[in-house]
């Protein structure tokens, strides 16, 4: 196992790295540290004319192929440009949805007719996407979705609710889960299908969230329309492609991560310093933890990464969101405890919170969303381990 970046690699990290400092200036600077979770509602249209300005200089979807206007960029190279995006503090991606899940999707699933109609809009961050899986009564237990699709001529006829569908308000297009047939077992009568956002069926109302922002959403289907050919993957057979968004979500994205976790740490360290909560003996062990756990992620990240074979996920691979989720939602609690009595003021009313006061209102959803703790456990026990799989309730 080789864990050091090689020299090619550190070329192309001087690379990203000189390009972002040259390029988050002007009109871009005061992007830096801004958007991402609890905190997607600002500069929004900024953000969006950001990430077309990373889409024409080539810096979106590195990892896509170049004959889909990616660079072909390895694995190793997808995750040093996400350290250094990171170490440049610049601002949370609007097109992560499309980037992150639908495009890579689109690469193993798609059509070729699909993935010439949908990967330039993503690239070019002219397309925004969303995600509708979960429902009122389909989260951990996706199959049940009830969201019903029916094929009316050359087009499908969408009826149903999603929920915690995130960023919708601003996406130009959602990847649904939508129940085909009735008929057949819960697994195998889902349809995977891209939806347009923009039409008189589909009604998007916010949720508001504990941070008072609403960056998901209630999205209501009422004979909402999408092309026939718009499914991807086969009719009644999205479960597969499904599972493989989820992968995606809950893999190699999220290894280069912790260079933004670390100076999220450096700000509670700092915090700590002004309230005089360093000096509490209880406080300081806790922030030596989170100083070890981020080692710890970085330590895994590398050996996933020299162990992977292709996207597919090793058991490495597959303590990721688990171990990942579970310290950051402990560092917004160190974050508060660092604020002392201040963490229960806001600066102005009702919602103007800190950077610290989001990341701790934020982080309580970490151990939620792209699986929950409890679902990525039953993973690892099932996939890593081989232990006999989770007893299923009769629905
Ligand atoms: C910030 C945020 C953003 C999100 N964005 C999106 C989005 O863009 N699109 C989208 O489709 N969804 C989105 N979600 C929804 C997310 O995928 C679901 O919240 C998640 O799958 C859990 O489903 P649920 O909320 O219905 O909880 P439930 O599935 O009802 O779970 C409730 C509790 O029961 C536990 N539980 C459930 N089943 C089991 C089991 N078999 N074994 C052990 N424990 C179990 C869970 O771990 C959890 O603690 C988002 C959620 C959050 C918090």
């Amino acid at each position: 196992m080789d864990l050091r970046f090689s020299d090619e690699d550190e070329a192309f990290r001087a690379e990203a790295r000189d390009w972002l400092e040259a390029n988050l200036t002007g009109e871009f600077a005061r992007l830096r540290g801004r958007g991402g979770p609890g905190d997607e509602h600002a500069f929004f249209e900024e953000r969006l004319a950001w990430e077309q300005h990373l889409g024409a200089a080539g810096w979106t979807c590195i990892g896509f192929p170049k004959e889909y206007r990616g660079r072909g960029a390895t694995l190793h190279e997808q995750v040093i440009f996400y350290e250094e995006y990171a170490r440049a503090r610049a601002p949370g991606r609007v097109g992560i949805v499309g980037e992150g899940l639908l495009g890579p999707t689109l690469l193993a699933f798609g059509t070729e007719e699909q993935k010439r109609r949908f990967l330039p809009g993503i690239v070019h961050g002219t397309e925004v996407w969303c995600q509708g899986y979960s429902e009122p009564n389909a989260g951990s237990d996706l199959a049940n979705v009830q969201t019903r699709a029916v094929l009316d001529g050359d087009e499908w006829v969408l009826d149903g609710q999603k929920v915690w569908t995130s960023l919708a308000q601003w996406s130009d297009w959602c990847f649904v889960l939508c129940r085909t047939n009735r008929d057949a077992p819960k697994h195998r009568g889902i349809s995977y299908l891209l939806v347009p956002m923009d039409q008189p069926g589909v009604t998007v109302q916010p949720i508001v969230q504990l941070t008072g922002t609403s960056e998901f959403n209630e999205v209501f289907f009422d004979g909402a329309r999408t092309a026939a050919d718009n499914v991807v993957g086969d009719v009644d057979g999205g479960w597969k492609v499904a599972m493989g968004t989820l992968a995606f979500e809950r893999g190699a994205s999220t290894l280069g991560q912790q260079l933004a976790f670390a100076s999220e740490l450096d700000e509670i360290i700092a915090t700590a310093r002004t309230t005089g909560a360093v000096d509490d003996p209880v406080l300081r062990q806790r922030i030596a933890d989170a100083w070890i756990g981020l080692r710890i992620m970085r330590a895994n990240a590398l050996r996933t990464l020299s162990r992977m074979v292709g996207d597919e996920l090793t058991p490495e691979g597959m303590i990721t969101k688990l171990y990942w989720a579970t310290w950051h939602r402990e560092l917004g609690e160190l974050a508060m405890d660092a604020l002392g009595p201040r963490a229960e003021l806001a600066d102005g009313g009702p919602y103007e919170l800190s950077a610290l006061q989001r990341l701790f209102l934020f982080t309580r959803a970490d151990t939620i969303y792209g699986g929950s703790n409890q679902i990525q456990r039953t993973i690892i026990g099932e996939r890593a381990l081989g232990l006999p799989p989770e007893p299923k309730v009769a629905s």
